[in-house]
């Protein structure tokens, strides 16, 4: 079964080097019931330790069930320690938060079995079958012990070891764990124990003394019953070269899961905190779309009615000093101005001056406080104010002084309700007038209602309703975008020369601004908005996987015995990072989906409490939640990876 041959180990501990396996050469055969003893300090675990591949040794030679096990992988270690051998150790190492049924079984698991009828099977064989469902806090030590060796017998190995089985149990337990491991070796099992009690070796058919790490004594207490009784794949090997990766075994997967709701569930304010920022940041990316895509949509609409090549001219800003009060006032545009600019060039295509002002219209017995715009009859095609119902007012409306009115929506609400408006007379500042359209709707816009107006002819407002003697602003329509930037110049020197404006004051005695412009500045406002909440959870997210990827490294740290154990049953390096990986995304998967809901509560309580706009959308979601996912597999792989890389020994070894 067990061909040692100049095995040697040396550990390096800063300069000093202790060898703690000292060319040993040793024979065990199937069947036998060995009993390494000797002084504490004697290299005995060590030598456990190689025998069960759980070390290699620096120097000499291993053949184990006739095959060389010095040659494997570490992979494949795992692989051998899973199917051939199994452990029992001094501190039991059960999971705690696991059952007796669910700890027998571990080993299985990694072995791609994935029931666990063979666990109670050998539950049954060491006498626990009442205690299936009790967890380790609610077993004796010798009960733990014995749940320890129906787990090392779960997977039918052909070789059992033992390091200080009894170290830790009273004598009563002693004995039965003794009467196990005996009758486990009557049926044919082959046992290597180490113990260093008289009493315990008596159990044993062999005896090995070691001391400073070399055998001094190697002595048949009982002589040999039979070595037939092997059923052990002294020629097979080929199992350790057929193992499919755990990457496909979805009973692993599954596993993993299990084990991260336990941890989760064990420290559930660590977890919680943890999640904290993941959270924060997935909401945050939610509102942010939600909040983007809501303004773009709105800013759209508003675009959309605001019209295309437009320049708006108006009067300067109020130059104040002694200049300004020597001319008398700020400079007036004048129907003159308008007429010049409309014939300035090809370039212009529709011209409109506009006046403004605040009047109260009766209709009736219904009285409403409103806008009234005085315009040109261009106005209505050059901004989308082409009437849906009636018409706009004609040139001669216009050249007459005509009292007749057009109606934003707002307005016929409030003055007709659902009643027909069309050739009504109604009273706008007591001037009388027949009301021949209805403005298409606009909606609100960011600062007032655009449907709250009521539109006549510019002549009319002035001279009628306003007492105005001048034009407030004057709209220009240009044949392209292109030619927008000339015209903005060609009219400021239209009007400082028409004007006669000089020195100093031409720069600020008009303002000619482009409309898209303040489309641009619109949607500036909006990226803006946009890129800050963007920044908000990008800082969120990091801060979050920062925080779940603190958690794993505690997680791994504090488990690092039972990863330790994992590997000694058969575990390899992608079971364990799987693991912890699936901790981590599970984790930031909880906060992602918590993210969602938040953040979709937060742009509810936007549009609702603020008025915002806002949208969200199926898109927002998946993403977020792919980040979320992504943060976990990004954050949890250092940990992940560092958990793996845990050496099985040092690891169970951990305080
Ligand atoms: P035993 O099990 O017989 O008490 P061990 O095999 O555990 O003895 O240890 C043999 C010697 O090797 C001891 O002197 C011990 O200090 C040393 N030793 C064991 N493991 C390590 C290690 N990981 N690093 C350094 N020295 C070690
Ligand atoms: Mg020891």
């Amino acid at each position: 079964m067990i061909e040692l041959r100049n095995i040697s180990k040396t550990y390096h501990i800063g300069p000093y080097k202790v060898q703690a396996v000292r060319d040993v050469s040793l024979t065990i055969n199937t069947g036998e019931f060995v009993a390494i003893m000797g002084s504490s300090g004697s290299g005995k675990s060590t030598l456990m330790h190689m025998l069960g591949l759980l070390d290699r040794p620096d120097t000499g030679n291993y053949k184990l069930a006739g095959y060389d096990v010095t040659k494997l992988t570490d992979e494949q270690m795992a692989i051998v320690r899973n199917r051939l051998i199994g452990f029992v150790f001094q501190q039991f190492h059960l999971l705690p938060r696991m059952t007796a049924l669910e700890n027998a079984g571990l080993p299985l698991v990694y072995a791609s079995v994935h029931n666990l009828d063979k666990s109670k099977e050998k539950l049954v064989a060491v006498g626990l079958q009442d205690r299936i469902a009790h967890k380790p806090n609610e077993l004796s030590g010798g009960q733990q012990q014995r749940v320890a060796i129906a787990r090392a017998l779960v997977n039918e190995p052909v070789l059992l070891m033992a390091d200080e089985p009894t170290g830790n149990l009273d004598s009563k337990s002693k004995e039965e764990i003794m009467t196990i491991l005996k009758s486990l070796n009557d049926q044919g099992k082959t046992v290597v124990m180490v113990t260093h009690e008289k009493d315990m070796a008596v159990y044993a058919k062999r005896v090995i003394q070691m001391k400073d790490g070399q055998i001094i004594s190697d002595e048949i207490q009982q002589p040999q019953t039979t070595g037939s009784l092997s059923h052990m794949p002294t020629t097979d090997w080929n199992f350790i070269d057929k193992t499919v990766s755990s990457f496909y075994d979805v009973g692993k997967w599954l596993d993993s899961l299990k084990q991260a709701v336990y941890a989760m569930f064990s420290h559930k304010l660590r977890s919680l905190l943890s999640i904290l920022g993941i959270l924060i940041g997935v909401a945050a990316v939610i509102a942010m779309l939600a909040l983007g895509q809501g303004a773009q949509e709105s800013i759209q609409r508003q675009l959309a009615f605001l019209g295309s090549n437009l320049l708006m001219v108006r009067p300067g800003s109020f130059t104040p000093g002694p200049v300004a009060v020597q001319a008398g006032s700020v400079t007036r545009l004048n129907f003159g101005d308008v007429a010049a600019i409309r014939q300035m060039s090809d370039q212009v295509k529709r011209v409109s001056g506009t006046v403004e002002g605040r009047v109260q219209v009766v209709a009736g017995s219904k009285n409403w406080n409103t806008e009234v715009d005085g315009v040109d009859v261009d106005y209505a095609p050059m901004r989308a104010y082409v009437p849906q119902m009636g018409r706009f007012f004609t040139k001669e409306e216009v050249t007459s002084r005509a009292k007749v009115a057009v109606l934003g929506t707002t307005v016929v609400q409030q003055l007709f309700g659902d009643k027909d408006p069309m050739g009504e007379e109604i009273r706008i500042n007591s001037v009388n007038f027949k009301v021949i359209g209805i403005l298409p709707s606009k909606g609100a816009s960011t600062f007032r209602d655009q449907d709250d107006v009521v539109m006549v002819p510019i002549t009319t407002a002035m001279y009628r309703v306003l007492g105005k003697q001048y034009i407030d602003s004057v709209y220009v329509e240009g044949t392209s975008a292109d030619v927008l930037d000339d015209m903005q110049g060609e009219i400021t020197r239209l009007l400082v020369k028409r004007h006669r404006i000089n020195g100093k004051e031409q720069d600020n005695a008009f303002q000619v601004r482009n409309m898209a412009d303040i489309k641009a500045t619109l949607e500036a406002t909006t990226k803006t908005m946009s890129m800050l909440l963007g920044s908000i959870a990008a800082i969120s997210l990091l801060v979050g996987g920062i925080g779940i990827m603190n958690i794993m490294l505690v997680s791994v740290t504090e488990r690092t015995r039972e990863i330790g154990l994992r590997k000694a049953i058969g575990a390899n390096r992608e079971d364990i990072m799987i693991q912890f990986l699936i901790e981590a995304v599970m984790l930031s998967l909880i906060g992602g989906f918590a993210g969602v809901a938040f953040g979709a509560g937060v742009s509810l309580l936007l549009t609702f409490f603020a008025g915002w706009a806002v949208k969200i959308s199926l898109f927002s979601i998946v993403l977020a939640t792919v980040f979320s996912l992504v943060v976990g597999l990004v954050f949890g792989l250092w940990p992940a990876y560092q958990a793996s890389l845990l050496d099985p020994i040092e690891a169970l070894r951990y305080e």
